[in-house]
């Protein structure tokens, strides 16, 4: 079976052809219909978050389920499904608690062995699901049943990075009817974020970004007003535009530091900022504790969007049907699995909200 795997730090992913081990009893196996080529998975092969090679990339696909484990009892084959990066087992703690974006279950799943390579070594998969490949061998817990007519490519992208954005907007800061919003970083997720505050009815939608070049998609998807940070200090523009308050909602979409100091500076008095960004793992950040007493500010983590996916994924396929969520305008290019790397060469010339691969 052919799948795209990281071989080493900074090295383009390499087409092998992989050997899964038959299905566990509480497994399913998944025909992948699309995989999304997200921000996360440039970060691994370029170093950012460290990993031994041998790991079949991708953690944002959909697909129909092909084989089931003797004790699978939450799909069946023929189901049509959207990977979930983070399992729900739904008997943890986390997810009897509504929240099952910390599932208990993660590392088992993230750490099991899936088959051998070529050279005879053991394979893992991305956040134990590797969508870059045609097949791929799961928990239950990481696939959600769907029933939508809407076309995998699309699919694929509810499976991160518009879950994390617009349950960012939602589920993590639940943004209030006429809020304003301030918006760090417009990739995919900050689109995502977007989206969501425009869904949640906020007021004012302020995206920032370096450049004009994203001001054209922003202001497609409802953005009020966009700020270019190589013109001038993001935090005094945003000042600016809000009469010297600040922002009610801000969201960091980039996962540095500095960022994320700017949207913490760019809130009012009471306000929220979220960090959606992915960072690394060694990376500090210093506040002011005065100013985060003394304003009553929150400063909150964001992963996953605060999704509960069995109830989430749902909910964005309705608001796609009824036009509400536009990830259509998301997916700017089909490509190959043989074409994985170009898609990150594109990412990072910043020419596509998404790649997805929907040749397998
Ligand atoms: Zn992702
Ligand atoms: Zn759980």
């Amino acid at each position: 079976m052919k799948a795209a795997v990281f071989v080493g730090t900074g090295e383009p992913l390499a087409i092998e052809d992989i050997t899964p081990n038959a299905p566990g009893p509480t497994d399913v196996v998944v025909q992948l219909g699309a995989s999304g080529v997200c921000h996360s998975d440039l970060s691994i092969k370029n170093g950012y978050v460290p990993m031994p090679p041998g790991y079949v990339l991708g953690h944002e696909g959909a697909g129909t389920v092909v084989e089931v484990g003797s004790e699978v009892n939450r799909v069946k084959v023929g189901d049509k499904i959207v990977a979930s990066f983070v399992p729900a087992c739904g008997v943890c703690i986390p997810c009897l608690g509504d929240q099952s974006h910390l599932c208990d279950a993660e590392f088992e799943v993230m750490t099991a062995l899936r088959g051998t390579r070529p050279d005879g070594n053991p394979y893992l998969t991305m956040t134990g699901l590797g969508t870059f490949a045609e097949a791929m061998t799961v928990s239950q817990s990481s696939v959600v049943k769907v029933e939508t007519d809407l076309p995998f490519d699309q699919l694929a992208l509810i499976g991160c990075g518009v879950t994390t954005g617009v349950g960012a907007a939602l589920s993590t800061a639940r943004v209030q009817p006429g809020a304003s919003v301030a918006i760090i970083g417009c990739g995919g997720v900050g689109i995502s974020v977007l989206q969501g505050a425009r869904i949640a009815g906020a007021g004012r939608i302020i995206i920032i970004d370096q450049g004009e070049e994203k001001r054209k998609d922003a202001e497609a998807q409802g953005a009020t007003d966009y700020v270019d940070s190589l013109a001038g200090d993001p935090v005094a523009q945003v000042m600016a535009l809000t009469g010297g308050r600040g922002v009610d909602y801000s969201f960091e979409v980039i996962g540095l530091p500095e960022t994320t100091l700017q949207a913490y500076n760019m809130i009012r008095k009471g306000g929220t900022a979220v960090m959606v960004g992915m960072t690394r793992a060694e990376a500090q950040l210093t506040i002011s504790t005065f100013d985060l007493f003394y304003n009553e500010k929150t400063l909150k983590g964001c992963k996953y969007g605060s999704a509960q996916v069995r109830r989430d994924f749902g909910k964005f396929i309705s608001l796609v049907e009824n036009g509400r969520l536009d990830i259509g305008s998301m997916v700017s290019r089909h490509i190959k699995l043989e074409e994985v790397n170009e898609a990150f060469t594109a990412m990072q010339n910043r020419e596509v909200v998404r790649s997805v691969i929907t040749t397998f």
